[in-house]
């Protein structure tokens, strides 16, 4: 059967070899006689895999070396907003409010101390990054929000501030552009767009920003715990982690991020270029903000919908439906993406052009 053209917005399209391996070790983990989901996490073999799995983040990002360390916990990307708060803010943490993501990060701090919203962009729908805001001295952190998945924007430049650390969420764009990854001080990301499936969620910390906060930290929200237990304070999420690792492989064998950026490039050029030459569509962002990974856009015509839906869903697309909160559509071109599923799309507004 032919496998459709999957723009979903995450959990998301990984590549086949990954699902043909995770398939089969599901029955048999390189030749073990035993399922990768029957083994104990303290084995040999899985100690093995979160080891090459940690290994691999912190090389695809150029972290190896420089004082970070890898986790990977459970709780999604959302458990990250209470838990960079939970260890990092003492008195006062500056957010760039970028989305739904970063405000429910903001908001999740509130338990803990006081945040300043450097800059917001929601009084126009979130479809720009805010630039010229100032971050003043003295903040326990600044956090950012890479790419805003629901919007379709992403950040190309990350404002510092010296002595202040730099947490950004990257959920929906790690492992997809090359970037000084030593910027951040701490990263985490959901495993379901970039890495693997969900359940997993990565975290690499510059382990010299823990340890500063007077208040006690239950266990499981500890990172300072996390890394002394190796991930592995209690039973962490095997199959995510496992997948995780065999996507990371798949990365290196495709020349990691440098050479998948390229690909990503093209991809999203492909698209844009569509977006802004086809008369029948608009672009929801502002375009220097635009995002590699989500492009999205909409119809002049509202009415031509069903029309333009019934066509791409004939062509095998799935998943190109705008976040409600957006609407329209919403192309997200994650790494396992190829180019030629974006050219199929692309075609598909061509002949809507003439059709319509
Ligand atoms: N941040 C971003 C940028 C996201 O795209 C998402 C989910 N799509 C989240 C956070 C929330 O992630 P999770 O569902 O893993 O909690």
């Amino acid at each position: 059967m032919e496998r459709p053209h999957n723009f979903s917005a995450g959990p998301c399209i990984l590549p086949l070899e990954v699902f043909e391996k995770a398939s089969q070790s599901v029955i048999d983990l390189d030749n073990s006689g035993l399922s990768i989901l029957e083994i104990s996490h303290r084995s040999t073999a899985f100690v093995g895999i979160i080891e090459k799995a940690r290994e691999l983040a912190l090389q695809h990002l150029n972290l190896q070396d420089k004082g970070y360390k890898a986790l990977f916990l459970q709780g999604g990307a959302s458990m990250q907003f209470l838990m960079t708060a939970y260890n990092l803010l003492e008195k006062k943490a500056g957010y760039l409010d970028t989305g739904t993501w970063a405000s429910n990060a903001i908001k999740e701090a509130n338990n803990f101390g006081k945040t300043e919203v450097l800059a917001s962009s929601k009084s126009s729908n979130y479809n720009y990054i805010p630039k010229d805001f100032l971050v003043p001295e003295g903040l326990d952190y600044l956090h950012y929000t890479s790419n805003n998945t629901i919007y379709g924007t992403q950040m190309k430049t990350f404002p510092k501030k010296e002595n202040t650390p730099l947490v950004c969420d990257m959920s929906s764009d790690i492992f997809s552009r090359q970037l000084d990854y030593s910027q951040f001080d701490l990263i985490y990301a959901g495993a379901q767009k970039n890495m693997g499936p969900a359940g997993a969620t990565l975290i690499v910390v510059k382990e010299d920003i823990l340890g500063k906060v007077s208040r006690a930290i239950p266990s499981m929200m500890d990172y300072q715990l996390m890394i002394k237990k190796e991930s592995m304070f209690n039973t962490p999420p095997v199959f995510s982690i496992y997948v995780s690792m065999l996507n990371l492989e798949w990365l290196s064998r495709n020349g990691g991020v440098p050479s998948i950026e390229k690909k990503n490039k093209a991809k999203a050029d492909l698209i844009y270029s569509e977006i802004d030459r086809n008369p029948l569509f608009k672009g929801f962002t502002a375009l220097e903000d635009r995002s590699m990974m989500n492009a999205t856009f909409s119809l002049k015509d509202e009415q031509l919908g069903p029309k333009f839906d019934k066509l791409w869903k004939a062509s095998h697309i799935n998943g190109l439906n705008g976040h409600r909160s957006v609407g329209g559509y919403r192309a997200s071109m994650y790494n396992a993406l190829t180019l030629d599923s974006v050219k199929v799309l692309v075609d598909v507004m061509k002949n809507f052009e003439k059709t319509a």
